[in-house]
């Protein structure tokens, strides 16, 4: 007999954030000013593997091309494939292309992995321009990765780094992007950054938005979980807010 309450546990698990060691980055068209701008992904074997912690021997997967004359937004002829990952019946599907059917077969499971929440947060990243020099990359993206959230005013509080002071009320694109957390701060019971999608670990799920108060909340990892994966529609906020789907739809390393 299957334990729901277990299933639905390792269910939320698979929306853990994504180590950033097994985290790849790779260049795109963008760039301005000796910088790239760097996409976040991960190798469908992450993906692979995630699965495989919670639910060896559980799922499944099935990928089925999809007919059709397909073209990528610069003209060039599309393999187009449909991959659905099934886990204890329930199925999720998702598309995914390629210049070529592996490429394809690669995306389409990566973007089904998604669906079920496995590197759904690198959805939530930030545009990253890397610094480069004579088209090689000059520092590693993650300082990049840093720099821009910084930028984006919601990194946790910390004394070391002059930042602007945290707005009287929550700017409406923070807003929209979902970074204004639904909890109040436990101290003061202001409005709270939400930290959940961007924190590195170790750091608190929310921070108060006023800077002098230092309330935070933590979550544990399993509610963390849960929350990440109740939570789709920040990451597709995010994405339409403008910000690069984290996820490229080409160029992946299979390692087979
Ligand atoms: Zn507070």
């Amino acid at each position: 007999m299957t334990d729901l309450s277990d299933l639905s546990a390792r269910f939320a698990r698979l929306a853990a954030p994504t180590p950033r060691t097994l985290v790849k980055w790779r260049s795109d068209d963008d760039t301005r000013e000796g910088t790239a701008r760097h996409v976040a992904y991960v190798s469908s074997q992450f993906v692979r593997q995630r699965l495989d912690e919670f639910f060896s021997g559980e799922w499944g997967l099935a990928q089925e091309s999809v007919p059709g004359t397909w073209a990528d937004k610069h003209g060039v002829l599309q393999c187009v494939m449909q991959a659905t990952i099934t886990i204890h019946g329930l199925a999720r599907s998702s598309l995914g292309m390629g210049a070529d059917p592996k490429t394809a077969d690669s995306d389409s499971f990566k973007r089904a992995g998604v669906r079920w929440g496995i590197a759904s947060d690198l959805y939530s990243f930030p545009p990253v321009y890397v610094r480069v020099s004579g088209g090689k990359p000059i520092e590693n993206p993650w300082d990049a990765y840093d720099r821009a959230m910084l930028r984006k005013g919601v990194q946790e509080a910390s004394p070391e780094i002059d930042k602007p002071a945290a707005p009287a009320a929550p700017k409406p694109a923070l807003k929209k992007l979902g970074l204004i957390a639904p909890e109040l701060c436990p101290t003061c019971g202001k409005k709270m950054w939400n930290n959940v999608w961007v924190r590195k670990p170790g750091q608190p799920d929310f921070v108060c938005t006023d800077k002098a108060c230092k309330g935070v909340v933590r979550l544990t990892d399993a509610d963390r979980a849960v929350l990440m994966a109740a939570s789709p529609t920040e990451a597709r906020a995010a994405v339409d807010a403008g910000l690069e789907p984290a996820l490229v739809d080409s160029q992946d390393d299979l390692p087979f």
